[in-house]
């Protein structure tokens, strides 16, 4: 690679995504004229693309490509006794604390992770703010105020139930209260033997959902990272909990395949291995129905933190609501002639969480040749635009018809756009900022100039956006180029038979 320094290859901050988001229309504050709904945002038109890049991925790769996977796209509100079953209605809690002064409130585990406000008598009660869990260095004190306003008395802790209340029908009674669910796993149990008879499934089988969930956070906060609506993929992978695999129980074996498969299929798209880590949960911290749990984490720009979860549940969950419904959720082993209720390894993603972690470790600043270059060094397969058509001269007819023509064309394979409100130079770095791999530039070469009776090459130059290398293809081979590009093809080997440029 030419005169090229990478300036910023990681960690990139926060600030810096957001602002990149919001400029670029991948994403925006939601409500934004009217200052904005708290910790909800709206995907743009390039961020619209990434997200269902990523959920296209997911279902492709964990569902269609798999004869052991379905899927469903269940209801977001259910029946309440679904989340009474589920332990939701009971434990779903986070314990919160409020200023008696300001009314802030705060998750009670939270309060000192946060940097506090201190009005401190040793300097005639001049305002500080100190870090947290740390004393003031004038006079020695510790926090036992509110963190924010410094001031008010916090309450005890109260249990706080993270889940959204609403109400089905037109009356607003207790026996018509509904939920917005909090998670989409449960579906799947409530399923369990629609899809089991439906489909003939045979055990060890998994059901996929990808859809909303929402949780009415305490402490949302860090742009997409924690938010109160927010997309899931979760898929429930049921085991005979009888069988073995390779000397080991069923549940324990397929738990360990899918922290594998899951953490193989982020570095596939690009999250490189020393920013991933796996973090078992202690045994205090499991869930009562957990017989172990294991996180992804990622080094986001706020610091490691989950990047999904996947738990072995065991047979807690189809238990539950067995006894909750009355109904018989149990699977029928053939080989042993009995029925036994399965146990179940879930691998739970968020969207959201995932779209920032493929952001933030595509984000790359170089100098090259003294110039700052921002790009988003995205998969193609995530891209959310794969190929750009740039007119060299947009004041010669030709040359825009060409390139609008060669849009249209591929367009039908491939999200594509046309540009031509800058010099080329200028769009070639937008692109890069965008992500976008391939850019293919229309000039006067391509098209000839008829006056002077010059027929055109009928050639275009493509550029790859990592390498910033260029190569000069004729116009009916582009399809074929950028399918074995787009389909993981190496652009020094697909290119290899073109004649290759230097970038002007
Ligand atoms: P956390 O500890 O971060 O609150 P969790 O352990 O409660 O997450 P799960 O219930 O296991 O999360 O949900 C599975 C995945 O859903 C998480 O790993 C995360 O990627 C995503 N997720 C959960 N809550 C949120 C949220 N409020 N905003 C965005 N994504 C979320």
């Amino acid at each position: 690679m030419r005169g090229r320094d990478i300036l910023v290859p990681m960690p990139v901050t926060m600030d810096t995504l957001v602002s990149l988001c919001k400029r670029r229309g991948f994403i925006f504050q939601s409500s934004e004229i009217y200052g904005g709904t708290g910790s909800c945002y709206d995907y743009g038109p390039l961020g619209v693309e990434l997200k269902q890049n990523i959920k296209r991925l997911l279902w492709r790769d964990f569902v269609q490509s798999r004869a052991d996977m379905v899927g469903i796209d269940a209801s977001i509100l259910m029946h309440p006794t679904v989340w009474k079953a589920s332990g939701h209605l009971d434990h779903f809690t986070d314990p919160m604390v409020d200023c008696r002064e300001c009314k802030l409130r705060f998750r009670a585990d939270d309060v000192d992770t946060l940097p506090w406000t201190h009005y401190c008598p040793a300097t005639k009660g001049n305002k500080f703010t100190i870090p947290p869990g740390e004393p003031c260095s004038h006079c020695g004190a510790r926090r036992t105020l509110c963190p924010d306003c410094g001031k008010g008395l916090l309450t005890a802790p109260r249990q706080f139930n993270l889940m959204f209340k609403t109400f089905m029908g037109p009356v607003e009674e207790d026996a018509s209260v509904a939920y917005l669910r909090p998670e989409t796993a449960q579906a799947m149990f409530v399923n369990f033997d629609n899809v089991l008879q439906s489909m003939r499934m045979k055990l060890p089988f998994g059901i996929a959902q990808a859809g909303r969930s929402f949780r009415n956070e305490i402490t949302p906060g860090n742009f997409i990272f924690r938010t109160r609506e927010f997309e899931q993929m979760e898929i429930e992978y049921f085991v005979n909990p009888r069988d073995t695999v390779e000397g080991r129980p069923a549940d324990e074996y397929w738990h360990d395949r899918w922290i594998a498969d899951c953490m193989a299929w982020f570095q596939r798209y690009g999250l490189r291995e020393e920013n991933l880590k796996l973090r078992e949960h202690d045994k205090d911290e499991l869930s009562h129905y957990s017989k172990r749990t294991v996180d992804i984490d990622y080094r986001f720009p706020i610091g490691w933190s989950e990047l999904m979860g996947i738990a072995n549940r065991t047979d807690f969950d189809l238990k539950q609501h067995a006894k909750f419904s009355g109904k018989s959720l149990t699977y029928f082993d053939e080989e042993r002639k009995e029925h036994v209720v399965p146990y179940v390894v879930e691998p739970a993603m968020g969207v959201d969480r995932a779209l920032l972690a493929f952001m933030a470790d595509a984000y790359v600043e170089e100098e090259v040749r003294g110039e700052k270059r921002v790009v988003l060094r995205f998969h193609p397969e995530l891209a959310p635009v794969k190929v750009a058509v740039l007119p060299l001269l947009k004041k010669r007819d030709e040359i825009v018809r060409r390139a609008r023509a060669i849009r249209a064309d591929l367009a039908k394979q491939w999200r594509v756009v046309y540009d031509d409100t800058a010099a080329i130079g200028r769009l070639y770095r937008r692109q890069d900022e965008v992500g976008t791999p391939y850019c293919v530039t229309v000039d006067v070469q391509t098209v000839g100039d008829s006056e002077k009776g010059e027929v055109g090459d009928g050639k275009v130059t493509i550029r790859d956006r990592d390498s910033m290398e260029q190569a000069r293809v004729p116009i009916d081979a582009l399809p074929a180029v950028f399918h074995d590009l787009l389909s993981g093809g190496v652009w020094a080997q697909v290119t290899a038979r073109f004649e290759r440029q230097i970038e002007k």
